[in-house]
Formats: structure tokens, C-alpha cells, sequence
């Protein structure tokens, strides 16, 4: 693909994060494949700046007016035409844009839903980092993709490895394709062999210390609670139309073996490679094709061995709490999503301890909340309503 023509136009949400800087590293590898449309962040300007000076977008977004002035300001003493907007509907503008062929949807929590859904009923190559996007509203983006025509991939690393196990065409359920189960694999994160005693005392220094995987904050703390598995288990029902009972999570320390798809003639097979969000990325991007993500071949003899155990949820309870909201179907995922955002950033203000995190899921969880994932309204109603309650919760337990 060497023709600027047939260059793929590339919008990235949250390019200032983990995914999204290594999002643009693969891009820059590949100039004459990619070119960027539109960079978004939240707050970091100056790390915008810096990526706009040195990828050229045609738009890029911050949330607050005031600081979208300031970059505006900067890039016009740089001498660059960059248009500089603001705000949420600016996020799903640059998703839908009509020249954008590849939207790489890379902001964390729910912020990320509504650029995300955006970019899937456009039609556009999605590219889903964001997994709170279809835990909130799994339905109705599932429902936008099918109804556009948009291309949906994966880049979870252990739903982009589920993707590459499986045929090309996997609609319609899994058993249909002789798939049994998806064998969904996690590191355990950094408390995987601490004891209780020990696990109540984490600080928000030590969970964001993730063993094998550089991540964001948030999604780091939910590896630690293993509530970013409970996450994926939800990511993987919709993406693949599995039931929870379909999907076993499996605790490989390693994080070698990415996932599984077991068959039922026995066969399992795996996606393996270094533990580096590039893999993902760059198979996302260059799909159905294959390009240099600037990723070293897995050494096995470095590697040496593989292990596995069961998940323990005891100490672990916030993954059987989300086999259960999405066993139960309805507003409880978004009910769960919701309470687990604001107890993990209350976790990072130190206003809660870490194993507060799961019981606070839990009790807004067991309150009653009626509704249908019919429209993204009720969606977000509910969203609001759960935060109200865990708020509450996070004043009173913090008191
Ligand atoms: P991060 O915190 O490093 O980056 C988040 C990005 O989103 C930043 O650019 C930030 O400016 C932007 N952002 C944050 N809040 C926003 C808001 N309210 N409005 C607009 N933009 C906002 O996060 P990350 O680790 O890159 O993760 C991004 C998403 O990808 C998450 O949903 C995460 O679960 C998922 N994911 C990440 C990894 C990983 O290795 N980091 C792996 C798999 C999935
Ligand atoms: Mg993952």
C-alpha cells in the first residue's frame, strides 16, 4: 500500500494514554500506510501538543475549552493548521468525520462510550480498546455495528487473541463454529499469591505496579482486583455471543498465552507473543494483513515455562461479581461498571481501601435498579444513578 490515496485515515481517542502513544508508535512506523485525522485527551495538553507537532492531525480535542485555546495558541506559534476543539461532542465528531476510515477508541471508562458508539454507527474500522464501552451498552453497540456495517476489532489483547483463534467468520454463537469455550487468560495481577491480610493493605502505588503489562491507572487497579477480568468476561459474551457458563478465566502468571478458543474435537488453540499492546494494535490496524508492529519475536527458551491455576474469588470476589451482573443480564453490568469506577478512583485518592473496592461494587450492586438496555439514554440514566449511589457510599465509608 504505497499510494497516498490509499492511505487509511486514522482517528485516535484518548492518544495521550497507554494505548493510544502506542497506537501512534505503530503508525509512525508505517507512514505510508496511516495517517492521523484527529488526536483527542482529557487534560494532558502538553502531551497533545507534543503529538500533534509530530503527527500533523488535522483536529484535535481536548475536554475544556480553556485548554483547547492554549493548544490552539501553541500550535499557531509552531506555524501548524491544526483545528483545536473542545468537549464530548467534539470526541464523537472526529468519529464519525467522513474522511476517517480507522477510529482506534482508546479513552478509559465511560467517557469513552459515546465517541466509541459514534465511530460504530458511522461505519468506520473500530478499533475497541474501550471495554467499559461494551459492558455499559454491549446490546446496542453490537446492534450499531451490525446495522453500519462497521468492521469491530478487538484490542484487548486477550480479545484480539480470541479473534485470531477463531475462523474468520464467527457469527452466530460459538457452538455453530464447533467452538466449546473461550478459555480467557490473566496474569493474576500483583497480589495473585498475597495473603488476605496483605491484600487489605495495597496502596495505590503497589496495584499500579502490574507485573508484566504497562497500563493506565484505572485499568491497572482492575487488574489488580481482577475486576478488569470480570470486565472481559462481560467484553468477550458480547463480542463473540458467548454465555458466561462458555468463557472459563484461567490465571496464566506469564501473560505468554494471550487466550484460547477450545473446539470440540479437543483442539486448543492459543495466540502467544511478548506482553506488548502493539501486537493488538497493529494486527487491528492492518487487518486482514499482517505489518511490523516493532515487536521482538517470543524467545520460548527465555520463557521457559508455562503456568496456569484456577482464579481464586475470595480474595478475589469482584470477578464472580461480574459473571453475576452479566449472568443477570439488564442494567447490571451498567450498574457494576458505574460502582467500580468510582470506588477504584476513590481507591486512587486513597479515600478507600483497596478491598473496599469490591464490597462497595457489591452493595450498589444489590440495590434494587429496574430498566432495559433499550436506548442509550436509559443507559446513562442508570450509569448516573449508580455513581450517585456509590458516592454516597464512598462518603460514608470514608468518614
Ligand atoms: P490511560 O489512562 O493511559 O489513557 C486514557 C486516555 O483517555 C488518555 O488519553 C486520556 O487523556 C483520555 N481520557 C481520560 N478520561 C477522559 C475523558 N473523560 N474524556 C476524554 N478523554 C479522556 O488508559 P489506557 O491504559 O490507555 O486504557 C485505555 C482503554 O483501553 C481503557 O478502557 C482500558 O481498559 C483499555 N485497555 C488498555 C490496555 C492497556 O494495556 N493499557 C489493555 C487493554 C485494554
Ligand atoms: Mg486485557
Amino acid at each position: 500500500m504505497s499510494q497516498l490515496a490509499n492511505k487509511q485515515r486514522v482517528t485516535v481517542l484518548g492518544s495521550t494514554g497507554s494505548v493510544g502513544t502506542s497506537t501512534l508508535d505503530v503508525i509512525s512506523r508505517h507512514p505510508n500506510r496511516y495517517s492521523v485525522h484527529a488526536l483527542t485527551a482529557h487534560t494532558s495538553k502538553e502531551a497533545l501538543l507534543a503529538q500533534c507537532l509530530a503527527h500533523h492531525p488535522a483536529v484535535a480535542v481536548l475536554d475544556d475549552e480553556a485548554d483547547a485555546a492554549w493548544l490552539r495558541q501553541e500550535l499557531k506559534r509552531a506555524g501548524q493548521l491544526t483545528e483545536v476543539n473542545s468537549g464530548p461532542e467534539a470526541l464523537c465528531e472526529v468519529s464519525r468525520e467522513a474522511s476517517v476510515d480507522c477510529v482506534m477508541a482508546a479513552i478509559v471508562g465511560s467517557a469513552g462510550l459515546l465517541p466509541a458508539l459514534a465511530a460504530a454507527e458511522a461505519g468506520k474500522r473500530v478499533l475497541l480498546a474501550n471495554k467499559e464501552a461494551l459492558v455499559m451498552s454491549g446490546a446496542l453497540f453490537m446492534e450499531a455495528v451490525a446495522r453500519s456495517g462497521a468492521t469491530l476489532l478487538p484490542i484487548d489483547s486477550e480479545h484480539n487473541a480470541i479473534y485470531q483463534c477463531l475462523p474468520a467468520e464467527h457469527r452466530g454463537g460459538l457452538a455453530k463454529h464447533g467452538v466449546r469455550q473461550l478459555l480467557l487468560t490473566a496474569s493474576g495481577g500483583p497480589f495473585r499469591t498475597w495473603s488476605q491480610d496483605d491484600i487489605n493493605n495495597v496502596t495505590p502505588e503497589q496495584a499500579c505496579a502490574h507485573p508484566n503489562w504497562s497500563m493506565g491507572r484505572k485499568i491497572s487497579v482492575d487488574s489488580a482486583t481482577l475486576m478488569n477480568k470480570g470486565l472481559e468476561l462481560i467484553e468477550a459474551c458480547w463480542l463473540f455471543d458467548a454465555t458466561p457458563e462458555q468463557i472459563q478465566v484461567v490465571i496464566h502468571p506469564q501473560s505468554v498465552i494471550h487466550s484460547m478458543a477450545a473446539y470440540q474435537d479437543g483442539s486448543v488453540i492459543a495466540q502467544l507473543g511478548n506482553p506488548d499492546m502493539r501486537i493488538p494494535i497493529a494486527y487491528g490496524l492492518a487487518w486482514p494483513e499482517r505489518i511490523d508492529a516493532g515487536v521482538e519475536t517470543l524467545d520460548l527458551f527465555q520463557v521457559a515455562r508455562l503456568d496456569f491455576e484456577a482464579p481464586d474469588e475470595t480474595r478475589f470476589p469482584c470477578l464472580g461479581l461480574a459473571r453475576e451482573a452479566m449472568r443477570h443480564g439488564g442494567m447490571a453490568p451498567v450498574v457494576l461498571n458505574a460502582a467500580n469506577e468510582v470506588a477504584v478512583e476513590a481507591f486512587l485518592q486513597r479515600r478507600l481501601g483497596f478491598t473496599a473496592i469490591g464490597q462497595l461494587v457489591a452493595d450498589v450492586l444489590s440495590r434494587p435498579c429496574q430498566g432495559r438496555v433499550d436506548s442509550l439514554d436509559s443507559v446513562l440514566a442508570t450509569d448516573q444513578w449508580a455513581r450517585q449511589q456509590a458516592l454516597e457510599l464512598v462518603t460514608r465509608w470514608s468518614a
